[in-house]
């Protein structure tokens, strides 16, 4: 199988660009001059090829870009200089506020995903944790325009032939008025919507299940949830089973550790694994393979076909393994606990998007330029993260971003969640354990190994700085904190769009 052969094995591509990596990149190669005329004497052929022989004129030329987009080919050659271990790549993707959104997605859309159950024999919490990691529950759908970035990858990449079959399919999708053109934006690599479909996935496997005539995986919640039931049940989903369990390896076990090596569970029982808490496996998977995204000191785990659905989606099983353990914790709502029951084998687990938030604003605080807070840690932010560890004389300084640094920044800066927390989920942070959550910025201090007291002290640097920009509108605001070439420091509100 090559990189692209399957459509989706691309969409690797689209969520990392939207779920983990950062959009200004220290580390991306430069944008290369891409030549315009070269661009539509490529599109001029394309336009007379036998792939865009069912995209009529009118709609060619509509869409028809009228310059190429560098920096998707930037994207392209882009290889992030920093290899994320397992739990680092896990404990953003699936952390407490995914799993409360995943939580309130469910009872919001109960009867669609009953329904959904019904017709495809999908369970809800998987189309939930699918949703939930492609697209963060439909927040994050990508905002490039999608023929540009087809149309500059269809001329200038080296694997054109499969990016202009993206893009003729592209065309043909609004050529039918399934979705609008204006709706037509995603990741630079043409996923787009909801479900994150490459649009050759979406001709195949996209359904209308609002019933309004239209497969509108942007829009429609109903027709996106389908859409991803569908795509599960046509990659060999079985209804009734689990994806698979957390285990217990038996004390002497030589045997091999291969997802695809599938056996009956009552093997694996005879062998002396047990569920990670100690109970007997259940029968309830028709086969299952052995799968150590660590080696044998980590978590382990016996997976079913329902895994491999998963896996299909994305070609990765770091990926496959958000997802199901993402439904896992809807199912149970349990989003206070998200680590497995075996730890890691590390004595620096990672962080999640809110600690990400927090470090982030630190080190603005602490005068690092690292961009925007997004909770996204990118090369912008591990450059900040090594300098400051250099500051305090940290090694290795690693740039890295895990739970030791957290509490290390957080220790120095006298900061505290209750400050850094998105206006927008304060009431459900602070509602009594409505899902499990502490109470308190108490509970939540003496969770994440902070005093309490550390809360309401402010840091003075902060406020300085925060008065001397003649901002004075308090702490819940972001603030880039910019050094002009004259050396006089300025803050700019994030939230202005700068
Ligand atoms: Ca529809």
């Amino acid at each position: 199988m090559t990189r692209f052969a399957p459509s989706l094995a691309l969409s690797t591509l689209a969520v990392g660009l939207l779920g983990i990596t950062s959009t200004a990149h220290a580390g991306k190669p430069p944008a290369p001059n891409l030549s315009n005329a070269e661009f539509q004497q490529c599109l001029d052929t394309l336009k007379n090829s036998s792939k865009f022989r069912s995209v009529d004129s009118f709609t060619f030329n509509t869409h028809r870009p009228t310059q190429p987009d560098p920096s998707v080919i930037q994207s392209l050659n882009y290889q992030p200089e920093f290899q994320k271990d397992t739990w680092d790549y896990l404990s953003s993707l699936v952390d407490e506020e995914r799993v409360i959104d995943g939580i309130q997605a469910k009872r919001q859309w109960a009867d669609t995903l009953r329904q959904i159950e019904a017709r495809y024999g999908v369970k809800a919490e998987h189309v939930l944790g699918v949703w939930g990691v492609e697209s963060n529950f439909g927040q994050t759908l990508g905002k490039k325009p999608l023929f540009e970035s087809l149309a500059t990858l269809s001329c200038f990449d080296r694997r054109q032939s499969y990016f202009r079959g993206e893009f003729a399919n592209a065309l043909k999708i609004v050529q039918r008025g399934d979705v609008s053109a204006s709706d037509m934006t995603g990741s630079w690599a043409g996923a787009f919507g909801q479900t994150q479909f490459m649009p050759s996935t979406y001709l195949d496997l996209a359904v209308d299940f609002d019933g309004d005539g239209r497969r509108d995986l942007v829009n429609s919640v109903p027709d996106a949830l389908a859409s991803t039931a569908n795509f599960l049940d046509n990659r060999g989903y079985r209804s009734g089973e689990p994806w698979g369990y957390e285990v217990k390896i038996p004390a002497v076990y030589w045997g091999a550790s291969d997802r695809k090596n599938k056996n009956c569970m009552s093997y694996w029982r005879d062998k002396g694994f047990t569920l990670a808490d100690g109970r007997p496996l259940p029968y309830d998977l028709s086969s299952a393979g052995l799968l150590l995204p660590a080696g044998q000191d980590g978590p382990a785990f016996l997976v079913g076909k329902n895994f491999d659905a998963f896996y299909s989606y994305n070609a990765s099983e770091n990926y496959a393994l958000a997802i199901a353990h993402l439904s896992d914790l809807i199912e149970k709502e349990q989003s206070y606990k998200t680590d497995f029951i075996t730890p890691w084998p590390t004595d620096d687990p990672g962080i999640s998007r809110r600690q990400a938030r927090e470090i982030q604003q630190a080190l603005l605080n602490a005068g690092y330029d690292i961009g925007e807070v997004d909770g996204i840690i990118g090369d912008n932010t591990r450059t900040a993260i090594r300098q400051y560890q250099t500051s305090q004389g940290v090694f290795p300084a690693d740039g890295r971003a895990g739970q030791k640094f957290y509490r290390l920044i957080m220790a120095n800066s006298g900061n505290m969640s209750s400050n850094t927390s998105p206006t927008n989920r304060s009431s459900v942070w602070q509602s009594p354990n409505t899902y499990g959550q502490p109470a308190s910025a108490t509970e939540y201090g003496n969770r994440y190994g902070q005093s309490a007291s550390q809360s309401s002290s402010q840091p003075d640097r902060m406020a300085t700085l925060i008065k001397q920009s003649g901002q004075q509108d308090g702490y819940n605001n972001r603030y880039r904190r910019v050094v002009g070439a004259d050396g006089v420091t300025r803050l700019i509100r994030v939230d202005d769009g700068q």
